[in-house]
């Protein structure tokens, strides 16, 4: 026999037991009864803490550049693996701190550069019940009613693209994304799965079209996309038309409902015919425009949406979510069976006969977030109505920067904004200088705007996606841009 283990010195003489501030134990939980108690005093430290950093910030973003924000950030988070650790108060204060004020801010009004939303509270707050209670939408027993909260809304959300048809053989759906990026792919994806053909899929999108689809087409084994020439900055229907024409084998056209440069709609109702004549398949990609769906003033811009095989949204976009928070909506359901996939661990087919539902086939991710919730919960806060208000709110604000600007003396505009983006320059400027105004408002922590080039030219960008915007703040960032123009 061989001799038992000697009993570890603590086991062997509990005389001295360590004391509790000494060996407190692992860390509270953030789930189960005792979660919220453990959660709230470190919730005070770090709404202090962002608190503490936006004011250190001042501004947008944070002045001084990539070397003065990085060298900030470096002297403020120390050593992040010590032997032994800080503490959770001290750590969140010392890195949520820094962080906060080295963030480019969306909240702030002078941050207008990307389609980067300032998240609503009350989507944040969800987010932070997501985080706690950690579901994960891979399989019913890590998300019982979390998944069933996804169903009810990704059909929710199907139904605003694709009103309910009574011959619609099956009914429309969404599958949860991480963005407009996945949404694409999965959209090219299911194109190629569903393709009956011997031949491959042949992608054709504007040159307006995001970058994402053709790295789909890369990824997925696909030809090159054919990209059609935008000069007016959307999808030509005649040039389409022409492309398609005698083109051999399988085709997907992917159009876009608001570009990613200058937020515009390409004509969605004659793509939609002519891709239909040529026996097409159709990809929208609606990521940013698709918020417009709940304007009863902005909705109409959307006509055609429906005649969709596939919508990519981005409520991480025009939807006021914290990332991430995409969909693709697809108009029958069946297509997306494509993607069913069996793991034993998570969807044994006994499980699934015993009524188990199976979730793996709703993506190609496994462990997933429940980012249904935050959504979810901000369509109940606000409504069809309040999310309307804030669509129309930031159209708004970039028909008043449209306006400013045409009726600057020494401003250009491109054209009257579709959505919420404005496009503009300092008339007469080269490109350098634009680049050069651009790149100057960050550094000081002024101002972040984007850049667009179209017509052949460089324009600056502003992306009006704060509802808190107001006309002071339009009228300031004009003056900043005016300050920055080489005479
Ligand atoms: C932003 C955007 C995407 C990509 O979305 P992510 O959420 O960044 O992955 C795709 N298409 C368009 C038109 C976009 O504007």
């Amino acid at each position: 026999m061989s001799p038992r283990p000697s009993p570890t010195p603590e086991r062997a003489a509990p005389t001295n037991p360590p004391s509790p501030a000494l060996a407190p134990g692992p860390p509270p939980l953030a789930g189960g009864t005792q979660g919220p108690d453990a959660l709230r005093p470190l919730l005070h430290t770090v709404l202090d803490a962002l608190h503490t950093g936006a004011t250190h910030r001042a501004g947008p973003l944070p002045a001084g550049g990539p070397d003065t924000v990085a060298a900030h950030l470096r002297d403020r988070a120390g050593d992040l693996l010590p032997t032994r650790g800080t503490g959770p108060h001290h750590a969140l204060r010392t890195l949520v701190t820094a962080v906060a004020a080295g963030a480019a801010d969306p909240a702030d009004p002078l941050c207008a550069a990307h389609l980067h939303c300032p998240p609503l509270a009350v989507a944040v707050a969800a987010d932070l019940a997501a985080g706690a209670l950690n579901p994960s939408m891979d399989s019913w027993d890590q998300a019982p009613a979390a998944s069933e909260l996804e169903a009810l809304l990704t059909r929710t959300l199907a139904h605003e693209i694709y009103r309910p048809h009574p011959s619609a053989p099956t009914p429309p759906d969404a599958l949860v994304t991480t963005g407009g990026t996945e949404a694409n792919q999965l959209a090219v994806l299911l194109a190629r799965e569903t393709n009956p053909h011997p031949q491959p899929v042949q992608l054709l999108t504007g040159a307006n079209a995001h970058h994402s689809l053709a790295r789909a087409a890369w990824l997925l084994g696909l030809p090159a996309p054919i990209t059609l020439p935008t000069p007016g900055g959307t999808l030509d229907p005649a040039a389409l038309d022409a492309a398609l024409t005698g083109l051999p084998g399988p085709k997907l056209v992917a159009a876009t409902a608001g570009t990613t440069d200058a937020g515009l709609i390409d004509p969605l109702p004659d793509i939609a015919d002519i891709t239909e004549h040529h026996g097409a398949r159709l990809h929208i990609d609606a990521a940013y425009g698709a918020g417009l769906l709940f304007s009863d003033r902005h909705a109409h811009r959307l006509h055609g949406l429906d005649r969709a095989h596939t919508v990519t949204l981005d409520l991480h976009k025009l939807g006021w979510q914290p990332v991430a928070a995409g969909l693709l909506a697809v108009r029958d359901t069946t297509e997306t069976t494509a993607l069913t996939h069996t793991a034993d661990y998570l969807n044994a087919d006994d499980d699934t006969e015993a009524g188990l539902p199976d979730l793996l086939g709703r993506s190609l991710r496994t462990t997933r977030r429940p980012d249904i919730l935050k959504i979810a919960v901000t369509l109940k806060a606000l409504g069809r109505t309040g999310l309307a208000a804030l669509v129309d709110q930031v159209c708004d604000h970039a028909r008043h920067l449209a306006h400013l600007v045409a009726t600057h003396p020494a401003l250009e505009l491109y054209d009257t904004p579709t959505i919420s983006t404005v496009l503009f320059r300092p008339t007469g400027a080269p490109d350098s200088h634009i680049a050069a105004i651009r790149r100057n408002l960050l550094t000081e922590g002024h101002a972040v705007l984007g850049r667009a080039r179209m017509d052949n030219r460089l324009w600056l960008k502003a992306t009006l996606l704060n509802p808190h915007t107001d006309p002071a703040a339009l009228a300031a960032l004009l003056k900043l841009v005016e300050g920055h123009t080489p005479r």
